[in-house]
């Protein structure tokens, strides 16, 4: 293995602290803490360990969480109603509402229904479409995270050639938008992508965000390629990304672990962006540099 390895879990960590105290001086001024509700509909455990260590996070942050859980059957209305309650309390900044959602609420109703200014998830089309055109608003959180241990690499990414592998809205085609944002020629794969191996070859950058276990070989990596592995995938030998680790290490500058690597990331921006919305609520401004 020659790659370095990003160690995203000691980047989000950095990040947190940084977070953390950003958090006391609005506390400060504003008289409250930051404010993030989490709600839960049903009791997936995947989606409850993922609301719980979002509840330490916050806490941990100094900021303030606020749980909310409705049963598995709740019908959609009940969900909206606490959405509209949320929305207006003056105490939460950030709301979010754990997907998947049970098959009787229909989640793009439930996006929409959320306030864009308290979307820290950065799903609501207010924000997508401020992202498509370069307007300034919620990112979503797994993509900015990408972003973040890209820059915190390679620095300036402007000409660079990126392969992202995935499409989804949560997470490739707002790693795309962000990539080509920073200048990057930036390719967007996906299931009918012809030929992918000769794509990936080509990057400079690869970012794999597609839920197939080891998906991305090795022998397609351009030496000295920076990989992000945004996969996470349950198999038998337990969590694996979307990147055959030990075939990409081989060639690659650098590469992310899974876990360890864009994971880590994911809470730390989900926090940022709770802290971000807190200051634009009561008019404030976090200083150049500070997160
Ligand atoms: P989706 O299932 O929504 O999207 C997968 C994308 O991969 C689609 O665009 C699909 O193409 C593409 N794809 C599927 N198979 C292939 C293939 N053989 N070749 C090329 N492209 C392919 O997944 P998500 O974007 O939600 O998640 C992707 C991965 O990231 C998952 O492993 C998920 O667990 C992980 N993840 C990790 C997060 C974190 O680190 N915190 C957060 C979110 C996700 P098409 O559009 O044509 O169907």
């Amino acid at each position: 293995m020659s790659a370095d390895i990003i160690d995203g879990k000691a980047f989000a960590a950095a990040l947190r602290a940084r977070i953390a105290a950003q958090t006391e001086v609005f506390r400060a001024a504003a008289g409250r803490a930051p404010g993030l509700a989490v709600v839960l509909v049903g009791d997936d455990p995947a989606s409850a360990v993922y609301v719980r260590n979002k509840g330490k996070a916050t806490m941990a942050a100094g900021m303030a969480g606020f749980e909310h859980r409705l049963p598995v059957d709740c019908v959609q209305a009940e969900l909206l109603a606490l959405i509209d309650r949320l929305n207006v309390d003056p105490a939460v900044d950030g709301i979010l509402v754990q997907m998947p959602l049970p098959r009787q609420i229909d989640a793009d109703a439930v996006i929409l229904a959320i306030d864009p200014a308290k979307d820290v998830d950065g799903f609501h089309p207010d924000n997508v479409g401020r992202l498509a055109i370069g307007m300034p608003g919620f990112v979503p959180c797994t993509p900015q995270g990408c972003l973040m241990l890209l820059r915190d690499r390679l620095g300036d990414l402007s000409g660079l050639d990126a392969v992202v592998i995935g499409r989804s809205a949560i997470v490739g085609k707002p790693v795309a938008q962000l990539l080509t944002a920073t200048n990057c020629t930036v390719t967007l794969a996906h299931s009918r992508t012809r030929d992918l191996a000769s794509i990936v070859r080509r990057a400079d950058i690869v970012v794999a965000a597609v839920g197939q276990p080891q998906m991305v070989k090795g022998a397609w990596i351009k030496p000295g390629a920076t990989v992000i592995d945004v996969g996470i995938n349950r198999t038998e030998a337990g969590i694996v990304g979307d990147v055959d680790f030990g075939g990409a290490a081989a060639v690659a500058a650098a590469i992310t672990p899974v876990p360890g690597g864009v994971g880590p990331m994911t809470i730390a921006c989900l926090l940022r962006n709770t802290l971000i919305a807190a200051h634009i609520r009561i008019g404030l401004h976090i200083a150049e540099g500070a997160l």
